[in-house]
């Protein structure tokens, strides 16, 4: 989605410029990874509840399936943009890159908003973005998934209309199924498991017991839930959260310097991620400005809400004692917070490497839709661990060896091993 001024694209080129001068990449393998492979372009005519036809604009762009078929979300967005879209299915190849899964990066989108559409209307345009692209996407050639505002019953939809068109079951064709109907156990929690998975070996690195640290979490949805769990289970306190409140249409920090406890949070947050003040109070937490997380004496900052939150403005708001950041949305950090934090000395986990555990299970899921044979939670998510660690590992000793900045060490593996796979190929 574009911001006045913003552009997404722009950025992930600019980013992509800085690490192949890096990597010294020759100049044809920049002209190729600069820009998507391909793209599709396409109109959607939907036959709407009051008689009437809407046409709408719809995405798939396949940056890169030099190391395998490409994968990304599907996103319904009212500001949905070309742009937007190549940037992120830019940002999927890096993200497969980085934790070595074999797959490329791809992103599709609609430009619609599903808060003014029927579900009946939601699922034509869900059937007829399959029907414009299904001889370019497939379990060999591009994998969708849900992203902001499609779900697992979009997923479905899409599947159905592919199988209609192809004439077999392919339940590979696309993740983010609901458990039981192709989907993975253990996805719900991956993402945010990954991050800590992350966090555990940083803190391995630095030899601190997870038991002895703090951390403030920016958001309460899926990411931050899951990511607080596992904190919390390995023995660490979690002294606040922070989310969006729909009713004030304004955030708020819910603080516990003891500690909050995810299930009473739970039972008290409703569906968008978001904390009932009153109740809140009521279990006795202290309710702060939404941006208070930020500020807290803690030794793990894990924002897992929304890009662009760690600024100019705020970065030395962050406390002396933070060690490590976890970046568990995506784009959570500035260029120009980043710099500070790198000057301090912060140990980042970059977003695409942190969050990379929902990517993961999808991979996971398709593997196990393309066997038929569906594992149970423990085996995905310890696969996810062994995944995520080695990862973290690789990123963190390219880091220590050649005294860079995390976020640049992940981004030279992510690039280079594409890289490699398009000369390989014979490509560059
Ligand atoms: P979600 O919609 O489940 O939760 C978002 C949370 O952020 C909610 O609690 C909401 O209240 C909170 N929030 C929104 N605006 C806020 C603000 N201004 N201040 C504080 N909190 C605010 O989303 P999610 O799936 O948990 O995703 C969170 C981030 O992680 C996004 O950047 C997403 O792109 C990224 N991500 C998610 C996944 C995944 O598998 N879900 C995978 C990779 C990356």
């Amino acid at each position: 989605m574009s911001e006045k001024g913003f552009n997404a694209f722009k950025m992930a080129q600019e980013q992509f410029d800085k690490v192949a001068d890096m990597l010294d990449l020759d100049e044809g393998t920049r002209q190729l990874l600069r820009f998507p492979q391909r793209e599709y372009h396409i109109r959607i005519p939907v036959r709407m509840d009051d008689g009437s036809v809407k046409v709408f604009q719809g995405y798939r762009v396949q940056h890169n399936d030099a190391r395998g078929p490409c994968k990304g979300g599907i996103r319904f967005h009212p500001q949905e943009t070309a742009d937007t879209v190549r940037a992120l299915a830019t940002w999927m190849t890096w993200k497969c890159s980085v934790v070595d899964i074999p797959l490329g990066g791809g992103k599709g989108g609609v430009i619609c908003d599903p808060h003014n559409l029927s579900m009946r209307e939601q699922e034509q345009i869900c059937r007829g973005w399959v029907r414009q692209v299904a001889i370019n996407i497939g379990p060999l050639q591009d994998v969708p998934a849900p992203d902001v505002m499609t779900n697992g019953q979009h997923m479905l939809w899409m599947m159905d209309e592919y199988e209609k068109i192809t004439g077999a079951r392919y339940p590979g064709v696309i993740t983010g199924k609901p458990v039981g109907m192709g989907g993975s156990k253990g996805r719900t929690e991956a993402t945010g498991y990954g991050v800590v998975y992350t966090i555990r070996e940083a803190l391995k690195l630095m030899g601190i017991d997870p038991k002895n640290t703090t951390a403030a979490v920016q958001g309460f949805g899926n990411v931050a839930q899951y990511a607080v769990d596992l904190y919390t289970k390995l023995g660490g306190t979690v002294i606040c959260v922070s989310c969006w409140s729909q009713e004030d249409q304004t955030s708020y920090t819910f603080k516990k310097s003891t500690g909050v406890s995810l299930d009473e949070l739970r039972k008290i947050t409703d569906r968008f991620g978001g904390i009932d003040k009153k109740k809140a109070q009521d279990l006795g937490y202290q309710v702060l400005a939404g941006d208070a997380w930020i500020e807290q004496e803690v030794d793990i900052l894990i924002p897992a809400a929304l890009e662009n939150q760690i600024t100019g403005e705020n970065v030395n708001r962050i406390s002396k004692k933070v060690k490590i950041i976890g970046e568990g949305a995506n784009g959570p950090t500035t260029p120009e917070a980043d710099k500070v934090i790198h000057e301090r000395g912060i140990f980042v986990i970059p977003d695409f490497l942190a969050n990379a555990g929902g990517v993961t299970c999808s991979y996971f899921e398709q593997v196990q839709c393309n066997m038929n044979y569906f594992w149970e939670k423990d085996e995905v998510l310890s696969k996810l661990d062994t995944k995520m660690t080695s990862a973290f590992h690789e990123v963190a000793s390219l880091a220590s060896k050649k005294k860079i900045y995390m976020r640049d060490a992940a981004y030279m593996i992510a690039v280079s091993r594409v890289a490699e796979a398009c000369r390989l190929r014979g490509w560059v």
